[in-house]
């Protein structure tokens, strides 16, 4: 079964709403120079989730933005009644990695239509009990959480940007979220923690229940109050882009929990296996090109496999 078929099994209205960045992007690995690929955290993040769950994109794209990649949405079986196109430009982004594709620079993030987008919520949306706030400008993320009926579970993503200009919507957003997830120096950068355990400590001070550290090609660590659960990243030999890795992640996290539904502890240290794996596929290829040719049961088989490398009892 390919994921096209998977997710015509999923009913209309959003299990999970995801809302973030849709871009085209611009991205130079060690390897390769690609231009003006799809992107943005809320394409990886919808992508990744559509392999579990009904998912609803909510972001905005300009006249520019190629039928192709709404094609691409609706192909993975994307619910895109929360998607707008506004005259002017998509938002872009152009990013450079170094040899260990671990460091990263932004070279340019251009918001455009992204400025000014107040979307109003489809109905069927207000009522998804799973939301994924993707990196976006947090006071978006606000926007879009205050027209949530009742959510279940909301995790929120953030990155460098808006932890330098915009701290203080931030740390609303993050006063209200079950889980918060953003990549390890990010953490430090907004505990003024070094070590990550204090960095944390201080992260789930400010509200969440859980905090999600990802680590990149060494895994991600999930913190709550009381317990610390350490899961690795699935082993590759050849990462093409790992662009939208943690959005992946989180998408294929999210889309997990929501199609189960539980959120206890155990169910999301479960969930954190899909995250990896699927993310783990979409860094074979740039943009989406692996995760949209991927199979339900080719993750099944990932995931299982993956299962079995950790077990040590
Ligand atoms: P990641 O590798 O998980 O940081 O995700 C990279 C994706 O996020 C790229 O496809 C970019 O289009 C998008 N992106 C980069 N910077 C930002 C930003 N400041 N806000 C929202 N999305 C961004």
């Amino acid at each position: 079964m390919d994921n096209t078929q998977a997710v015509k099994q999923h009913s209309d209205s959003p299990r999970l709403v995801v809302v973030g960045s849709i871009g085209i992007d611009t991205i130079e690995t060690p390897k390769a120079r690609r231009q003006n690929i799809l992107g943005g955290s809320a394409s990886y993040g919808c992508a990744a989730a559509s392999f579990f769950t009904a998912v609803g994109l909510v972001g905005v794209v300009g006249t520019d933005f190629p039928p192709a990649y709404v094609d691409l949405y609706k192909r993975l079986g994307i619910n895109l009644e929360g998607l707008q196109t506004v005259e002017g430009k998509t938002f872009q982004w152009e990013g450079v990695y170094e040899t260990n594709l671990d460091n990263r620079r932004t070279l340019r993030t251009d918001l455009n239509v992204f400025a000014s987008f107040r979307p109003d919520l489809p109905a069927s949306y207000r009522k998804a009990p799973f939301l994924f706030l993707a990196n976006i400008s947090p006071d978006l993320q606000l926007h879009v959480l205050d027209q949530m009926e009742k959510p279940q579970f909301v995790v929120a993503d953030t990155m460098d940007l808006w932890i330098n200009n915009t701290r203080e919507d931030l740390q609303k957003v993050i006063g209200r979220v079950d889980l918060l997830t953003m990549n390890e120096s990010e953490a430090r950068h907004l505990s003024g923690k070094k070590a990550l355990l204090r960095a944390a400590r201080m992260l789930l001070g400010m509200g969440p229940k859980y905090v999600l550290i990802k680590k990149g090609e060494h895994g991600s660590v999930l913190f709550s109050k009381d317990s610390i659960f350490l899961m690795p990243a699935y082993p590759l030999e050849d990462v093409r882009d790992p662009t939208g890795a943690g959005d992946s992640f989180a998408g294929g996290f999210m889309g997990a929990l929501a199609a189960n539904g539980d959120t206890s502890e155990s169910a999301i240290r479960k969930a954190m296996v899909y995250g990896s794996v699927v993310a783990s596929f979409g860094v074979e290829e740039f943009s989406l090109e692996r995760l949209q040719v991927l199979t339900v049961d080719q993750v099944e088989e990932r995931a299982s496999l993956f299962r079995s490398m950790m077990r040590c009892e």
